[in-house]
């Protein structure tokens, strides 16, 4: 090997997850998001088109995704458009299992009006089966806050009741993360919700306590990733249309991977003011064992090596490449940034 100003020391990585400080600034690598066609809104009269990446768990037909809770076909009487709780038939769940998602649901409370506190549109929609965002007839309806419709059943009331009227179509937009547990079931992070109530915001992003019951705050116990989602069967005849889901990604990583380290000495082959018609030149300057790129005053950007004259930058998605030495100074570099490609020679 050449004279050594290159260090080849042990390999070291970092964990990059995808979240904005761990991704360099435009950083051309990073995936684009994916391209959905967001839909319709619904209206009174007609069901809106989900988002194209959605899983539709319900289009008013049929019940083809959903079970009775022993895995039996679901009872609910499917007509117009809409499914029915029948009481006395017990709740129904998906025949998949979800975990971190967003939900849309639309529900109606029964016209006319019958009953009153808990007794009035009652059912309920549980995120896993064991978290349950309450289902009510909540228009000029009283009962306790944290039972009323949009509520996070006896944990959180919604921040606004919103409830339209019995008989009118009413939606939850629901951004459900799943409680995280430990390899030994210990609880790692709690369960989280945000609730949109007819697009208005009524839970925002508050931490479950544990499962819903009435007159309990259950503790958390560990369960699976996924679990189905059910619909409960509380003696009421609310209707449902329109159900659908998106599944959640969870965090991707990206791992950043320096291989070669220099010496301070070694950068003064580097170093210097590199000329880029027009402009400013470019200034590749060190500070101590660390290298940076300045491409106009007062920025600057630290540079790791990852071969030999080769360098990108820590956190924008830049590579620096230089090339032919001269009396042992680097006279020309290429940088790559933004998908554009730029040379400039040294000046000095
Ligand atoms: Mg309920």
């Amino acid at each position: 090997m050449k004279r050594m100003t290159v260090m080849m020391l042990v390999c070291f990585s970092f964990g990059f997850t995808q979240t904005s400080e761990n991704w360099k600034i435009h950083d051309m690598s990073r995936p684009l998001p994916p391209v959905v066609d967001p839909g319709t809104e619904s209206t009174q009269d007609k069901p809106g088109i989900p988002p194209s990446d959605a899983v539709v768990l319900f289009d008013g037909t049929d019940l083809s995704l959903w079970c009775s809770m022993n895995g039996e076909p679901a009872r609910w009487p499917v007509k117009n458009g809409y499914m029915e709780t029948r009481p006395g038939t017990g709740p129904i769940q998906t025949r998949l299992g979800f975990g971190d998602c967003q939900l849309h649901v639309e529900w109606a409370a029964p016209v006319p009006a019958v009953g009153t506190g808990q007794g009035r549109g009652n059912s309920g929609v549980f995120l896993m089966g064991k978290y349950e965002v309450q289902v009510l007839d909540s228009y000029e309806n009283l009962t306790y806050a944290d039972g009323q419709a949009a509520a996070v059943y006896a944990q959180y009331p919604p921040l606004v009741n919103a409830c339209r009227k019995p008989g009118q179509w009413q939606s939850y937009d629901i951004v459900f993360h799943r409680p995280r547990f430990g390899a030994q079931g210990e609880l790692l992070a709690p369960a989280t919700m945000t609730v949109l109530h007819n697009g208005v915001l009524v839970q925002d992003n508050v931490e479950l306590l544990g499962g819903t019951r009435w007159l309990n705050r259950l503790p958390y116990e560990n369960h699976s990733d996924r679990l189905p989602i059910s619909l409960q069967d509380h003696s009421n005849p609310v209707q449902y249309r329109n159900i659908w889901i998106r599944p959640l990604v969870e965090t991707e990583h990206k791992e950043l991977r320096q291989t070669v380290f220099y010496s301070e000495s070694a950068f003064g082959k580097f170093t210097g003011d590199y000329r880029i018609n027009p402009g400013p030149p470019l200034v590749i300057l060190n500070r101590g064992d660390r290298l940076y790129v300045r491409m106009y005053p007062g920025q600057q950007d630290e540079l790791y090596a990852v071969a030999e004259n080769e360098f990108v930058s820590v956190k924008v998605d830049m590579k620096v490449v230089f090339s032919e030495e001269k009396d042992g100074k680097m006279t020309k570099v290429t940088f790559y940034q933004g998908g554009g490609e730029t040379e400039a020679e040294r000046v000095n």
